[in-house]
């Protein structure tokens, strides 16, 4: 395809306020000279032809580099005789650092690796949180993974196996972080790496891990093994900063964006401009500590809440994460060390008893949360609520013998 095709149904798509693919297609269409150019108009030629006729012409098949089972998404053209320069545009996931840190250097190289070997289009990052490096026909796939191995990356996940994990950008910029997203993010998925280059269970398993309750990945909802920053002490507070919101905001700013937003009631204003925390009340939601920055942060005693079984709709429906770990502080290699063997053991127990095709959120749901719990060897823990004080995950049967082991665990004095 010589010339860049006419796209007026594409051309809709850049109206309006918002940056918008097409712009980015049609710069690289517009690339005269490179290799990329002739793929991109074909390309654009296709997605044109698509909207027309509201059917996507893509269709899988088996495409992979040595050694590896996964990691790339195979599309063949159905259409192949009118857009012959796109007819293969394979999808190379590839794994990104954790927390996303790139320097400018690394990103120009792999501009530069992709424009070589494919399309020049990239994807920062896809839903699994792979970098997607879009568009290459089957002989240049293995040239250009061998070229982003060379720069220190590795594929990611596809198919029924481990996915590619995210970690929040933590503790590099961000004052609410809690754990060592990237360290843990590493140490878990560097144990997994057999089971997402050779996928071989019966269906995908995501990790994902926040520093804190804002959840910036999504771990909640996008993983089935979710690691959240959170704290067991007390909200740390500067009164004078307060005062300073006070002044700023007034006492109705500050009733109406903090103290009634509080889900659990656990925060009041007192007479003098001072916050009053119920801090036994809180759920460590985040909001206070986000719309008050300067005068709130989370306390010393850091650790996470481990939350399993998330996932988007499919079966049974979009499900959130279930507590399944209320609180386990992060201090020492000891700690880390636990959550690899907890996520080894979640992963163990997801292969041999999940169901063809079954997310770990619906097979807990087929088994019951109980014999989840007790299939990787964790109590249950009157915390593992859905509405603090009201209505548990769990059954109620035996759960006198539960309270009685907790009580036996933590002292009399944590069960009041
Ligand atoms: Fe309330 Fe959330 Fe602040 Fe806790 S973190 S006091 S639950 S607003």
């Amino acid at each position: 395809m010589a010339n860049k095709p006419n796209t007026p149904m594409l051309d809709q798509l850049e109206g309006g306020p918002w940056p918008s693919f097409v712009t980015g297609l049609k710069r690289l269409a517009d690339d005269e000279g490179k290799s990329h150019a002739p793929i991109m108009k074909s390309l654009l030629g296709q997605l044109e032809h698509s909207y027309e006729t509201r059917k996507g012409y893509w269709k899988g098949g088996t495409i992979g580099v040595r050694g590896y089972g996964a990691g790339v998404i195979p599309r063949f053209s159905e259409v192949a005789g009118d857009y012959p320069e796109s007819s293969e545009f394979h999808t190379l996931r590839i794994m990104p650092p954790a927390g996303m840190h790139y320097d400018t250097a690394i990103l120009r190289k792999m501009c530069d690796i992709w424009e070589k070997h494919g399309s020049g289009l990239i994807a920062f990052h896809g839903q699994s949180g792979d970098i997607m490096f879009q568009g290459c026909d089957s002989e240049n796939v293995q040239t250009s993974f061998d070229a982003l191995n060379e720069l220190g990356f590795d594929l990611g996940g596809a198919g029924a196996g481990v996915r590619t994990s995210m970690s929040c950008v933590g503790a590099a910029r961000c004052e609410q972080s809690c754990f060592d997203e990237a360290k843990a993010l590493r140490m878990v998925i560097n144990n997994m790496l057999d089971d997402m280059h050779r996928p071989s269970l019966p269906y995908k398993f995501k990790a994902k891990f926040s520093g804190c309750g804002n959840d910036c990945v999504n771990a909640t909802h996008r993983s089935d093994f979710a690691v959240l920053g959170t704290w067991a002490d007390d909200i740390k507070v500067n009164q004078d900063e307060v005062k300073k919101y006070v002044a700023t905001l007034g006492r109705k700013g500050v009733n109406d964006q903090v103290v009634n937003m509080c889900p659990t009631r656990a925060l009041s204003l007192n007479d003098d401009d001072t916050l009053e925390i119920d801090n036994k009340s809180c759920v460590r939601c985040m909001h206070c500590i986000n719309v008050m920055t300067k005068a709130l942060s989370p306390g010393d005693e850091k650790g996470v809440t481990i939350l399993a079984g998330g996932k988007r709709t499919l079966k049974i429906g979009d499900l959130m994460g279930t507590v399944i770990v209320p609180f386990h502080r992060m201090e020492t290699e000891e700690d880390y060390e636990w959550l690899v063997e907890l996520s080894e053991t979640v992963l163990e127990f997801f292969a041999e008893n999940a169901l063809e095709h079954e997310r770990t959120g619906e097979m807990i749901e087929r088994i019951g949360m109980i014999n989840f719990l007790d299939g990787i060897g964790l109590d249950v823990d009157p915390n593992m609520v859905s509405h603090p004080r009201t209505s548990s995950y769990i059954r109620m049967d035996g759960w006198d013998d539960e309270v009685t082991k907790w009580n036996s665990r933590h002292g009399a004095a944590a069960a009041e």
